[in-house]
């Protein structure tokens, strides 16, 4: 049976699979956006606060994890992970991206819900005031897509309807 901290071990190290696969999302779809400035930038700046995320979560995992297997399973997760959200992001299309966004965003804020809860079960104190930090911003990201959804989508069908225009992305 597996103990308080063998589970918490294992949400961490899906924490930081989830932040991976953000990563890689949210840099394809940046690289694919090409005439959405604001939406642009807005998810440059999510892609340091990803990078930092990761910084954070495995910061948690070295202090709870003494075994050599971290990087191994950490992998393992990234790989199973992918496959279950597979082209979430992968969409052409500026709306369905914006969507897809926001309900990536959604996943990582009830992840990080439920690491604060299993970090108080635990009694740490350091991760926990971490993953409140991490929740802030995953709200603050999903908060933005939602508010920009409806500009994106009516900017996409301007460019629709004017000939010669690429809408897409
Ligand atoms: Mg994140
Ligand atoms: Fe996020």
């Amino acid at each position: 049976m597996a103990d308080l901290h063998d589970n918490y071990l294992d949400w961490l190290r899906d924490a930081h699979a989830m932040e991976e696969q953000a990563e890689t999302m949210l840099k394809g779809m940046a690289g694919r956006l090409e005439h959405y400035p604001v939406l642009e930038a807005r998810i440059k700046q999510h892609i340091d606060e990803t990078i930092e995320q990761q910084r954070l979560v495995k910061s948690v995992i070295k202090r709870y994890d003494s075994s050599s297997s971290t990087f191994k399973d950490i992998a393992g997760k990234a790989a199973a992970l992918g496959q279950a959200m597979g082209g979430i992001f992968a969409s052409d299309e500026v709306v369905k991206g914006g969507i897809s966004g926001y309900t990536f965003e959604n996943f990582e804020i009830a992840s990080y819900t439920a690491l604060i809860a299993a970090a108080e079960a635990v009694g740490d104190i350091e991760g926990k005031r971490i993953f409140q930090q991490i929740l802030e911003q995953e709200k603050a990201m999903a908060a933005w897509l939602l508010e920009h959804l409806p500009e994106t989508t009516q900017q996409f069908l301007v460019r629709s309807k004017t000939p010669h225009t690429v809408a897409k992305k």
